[in-house]
């Protein structure tokens, strides 16, 4: 084994040897890809490294916030500055003992400044507190000069208003039935296969991220990161996979009961597949759950019930932010500086046998609450059941809260959250778009849903791969009578978010920035820098530097790798996602047998006196067999390999790419999350 160990390592020394060169060559590298793994396993994703430096340029500009609507807050409901204070220092993370995060568009979005050089405003306010959008267009001479951008919308979907919005205010070219040869960038409203024939350019979705972000699949990836970092990733509910951890539930909430009687916990249960409220409900006893035909237990996660929410005008609401993965290697992460409050429609009590039916109190869904008498259709921004966040943070701010801090704890729960689900999409990428084959690079929008509590810790109810991106709401004309009218707060925050993640997808741009980055790159591989200071070196010109004179400034807001430093350490699981493709590339082999196992623990450096490697026999063993009776959609794992799997691996053929549709995607991922969910509670030994 260890000769096995030492071949490995001088073929991978010899692999970063060949990058070494093609560096000197002018070959693109990503600093971040060589950053963020151990000098032994140099992994790169291939594809994405063309999108190696960060197009935003511009500076953040003001929304103007100005509004009489705004009414007093019930003292009661808005805690006391000071005692949220202390209540975040109990119990605060590493990172967030660190300098605070600087959080330039906030202060500006709050104070509803123009932007120092006048130019154009996302959105002005007029008097009566409409939302009007303004995009300067002064033409300038590079804009015009350049081939239009091609965006294929024929698979948009809901997501259509608002793409063609943002194409036209580019001026860019739209492809509403497709188009023959390639476009710049594919737009899909539901997944990466929404479109199987692209062989380059860019889409707008991850293959992997709808399974991913599925409600049992967050909930695993984050208690993964819960077991190995607790206290960092203490944002997420404590949650039960059903039916598999129904036992372990009911137990545990029997000792809870058993140690303190006066204790009345509430639960709520959420179906895997379910969006949009939908099937999920209040339990306060294991013995509420809902079974279905055949006494089976729906597939389900449940999850301690927030009982303490911040309230405004005494009402429970949830915030939902947009945040666009630019790419994954190197991990680039922005946040969009607006998002939406989706607000109750029944004012709020704690849970009681009695209110836990009350769907109008507990649950936030725009789509429940709609139905709701009491529902309020604003077109003001900062009044009605949905609002902007930042009118929320302008309301908290006017009652002595420090927004910064909820904004900063904000913006390390999303980083957290997609640092946790990176290894898994990793694995994912790399089956459908293996490194070395045509294809798209990707990015996408995702739909972050925050619960703020009564001390404003923000807590993640989940992630949405595909957020609603319509901009305009169901209106009854009369009683049975629906028609679709405008929403100027969704047009607001979603126009903007589509127009600016398109701008950082400019390939024009990208191109521009990519060598631009790589030099700080060679620049700091020979003397000048770590690659990491070369990115942040890299960040903060950019955005100094404005994006577009033409535009108004982007409302995505770089958050990775601008604070790659503050959160590198919890990549852990990442490194060794890098180790399981890069073995996976040594031995040609789709999935790992016991025997590749055996190295991969090696490798991870996960055997030590008390973890043996017959241990690891036995735990690959146990983990194939528990996997294969867990998931439906994982039922292949851990079997004998298929006819599929034994051509590619014992014969010199090229795999299929994504778009020959023969790829057998769950068997990599598979092995992977059974490896890493099972496998991981040992590397908290190691750490
Ligand atoms: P869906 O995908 O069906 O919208 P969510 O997880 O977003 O599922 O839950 C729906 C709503 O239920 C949320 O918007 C929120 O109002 C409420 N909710 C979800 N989880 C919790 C929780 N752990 N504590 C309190 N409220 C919650």
């Amino acid at each position: 084994m260890s000769d096995h160990y030492e071949r490995v390592k001088i073929e991978l020394q010899q692999m970063k040897e060949v990058e070494n060169e093609a560096a000197a060559d002018g070959e693109q590298l990503s600093p971040a890809s060589v950053s963020s793994i151990p000098a032994e396993v140099s992994f790169t994703a291939r594809r994405d490294l063309s999108r190696s430096s960060v197009n935003g340029r511009s500076r953040s500009k003001s929304r103007s916030k100005a509004d009489g609507h705004e009414r007093q807050v019930n003292d009661k409901e808005l805690p006391d500055p000071t005692a949220q204070k202390s209540n975040s220092s109990q119990g605060q993370s590493r990172v967030s003992n660190e300098p605070n995060l600087h959080i330039k568009g906030t202060a500006r979005l709050l104070k509803g400044k123009t932007a120092a050089n006048g130019h154009v405003e996302t959105c002005v306010r007029q008097t009566d507190g409409k939302c009007e959008h303004h995009g300067k267009e002064d033409g300038s001479k590079a804009a015009k000069k350049r081939r239009a951008v091609t965006v294929d919308t024929s698979k948009a979907k809901t997501s259509l208003e608002a793409l063609k919005m943002s194409i036209r205010q580019l001026k860019w070219k739209e492809f509403p039935i497709g188009r023959r040869t390639a476009c710049d960038i594919y737009w899909h409203g539901v997944s990466f296969h929404d479109n199987e024939n692209i062989v380059s350019g860019q889409v707008n979705k991850f293959p992997g991220m709808i399974e991913m972000l599925r409600k049992i699949n967050l909930s695993r990836a984050v208690r993964t990161m819960q077991q190995l970092f607790p206290e960092e990733y203490n944002f997420y509910p404590r949650s039960w996979i059903l039916p598999e951890e129904y036992q372990l539930f009911s137990t545990q909430i029997r000792l809870l009961k058993d140690n303190d009687s006066t204790l009345k916990p509430t639960y709520i249960v959420k179906p895997d597949s379910g969006s949009q409220g939908d099937g999920i409900y209040l339990i306060r006893d294991p013995a509420d759950l809902r079974v279905i035909s055949g006494a089976q237990i729906k597939q389900a996660v449940v999850q301690d019930y927030i009982q303490k929410p911040l309230l405004i005008d005494k009402l429970k609401f949830d915030i939902r932010l947009y945040v666009l993965v630019r790419s994954l290697e190197p991990l680039e992460i922005y946040i969009a500086k607006e998002g939406l409050s989706r607000f109750c429609t029944e004012p709020y009590q704690e849970p009681s046998q009695k209110n836990l039916s009350h769907v109008f109190m507990h649950l936030t869904n725009y789509s429940l609450n709609v139905h709701s008498g009491n529902f309020v259709h604003s077109d003001s921004c900062s009044t009605g059941s949905k609002r902007t966040f930042s009118s929320i943070l302008y309301r908290l701010a006017s009652k002595g809260v420090d927004i910064k801090k909820v904004w900063s704890d904000i913006i390390a729960l999303v980083i957290k959250t997609v640092i946790a689900l990176v290894p898994e999409l990793k694995v994912y990428y790399q089956a459908d778009i293996p490194p070395g084959k045509p294809g798209p690079t990707c990015f996408q929008i995702l739909g972050f849903d925050i619960l703020l509590m009564k001390n404003l810790k923000p807590i993640l109810l989940e992630v949405n791969a595909n957020p609603s991106m319509r901009i305009e709401h169901e209106h009854e004309v009369s009683p049975g009578v629906f028609e679709y009218v405008p929403s100027p707060v969704d047009e607001e925050v979603k126009v903007g978010v589509i127009r600016d993640t398109l701008r950082l997808m400019d390939p024009a741009q990208r191109k521009q920035h990519a060598t631009k980055y790589i030099n700080v790159y060679k620049k700091s591989n020979t003397g000048g820098g770590s690659p990491e200071e070369a990115i942040v070196v890299e960040t903060g010109s950019d955005e100094k530097e404005g994006m577009a004179d033409s535009l108004p400034s982007l409302c995505l807001k770089q958050v990775f790798p601008k604070y790659t430093k503050q959160f590198h350490y919890l990549r852990v699981v990442e490194r060794i996602a890098a180790i399981f493709l890069r073995f996976l590339g040594v031995k040609g082999t789709m999935r790992l047998g016991p025997t590749s196992f055996r190295t991969f623990i090696r490798n991870c450096k996960l055997s030590n006196s008390s973890f043996s490697m017959a241990s690891a026999d036995i735990l690959y063993i146990d983990i194939t067999r528990r996997w294969a009776g867990m998931l439906p959609d994982s039922r292949e794992a851990g079997k004998r390999p298929t006819n599929h799997d034994a051509i590619y691996s014992t014969s010199s053929l090229p795999r299929p790419t994504h778009n020959q549709k023969a790829v057998k995607k769950p068997p990599i991922k598979d092995t992977f999350a059974t490896i890493h969910h099972s496998a991981f509670p040992l590397a908290c030994s190691h750490k």
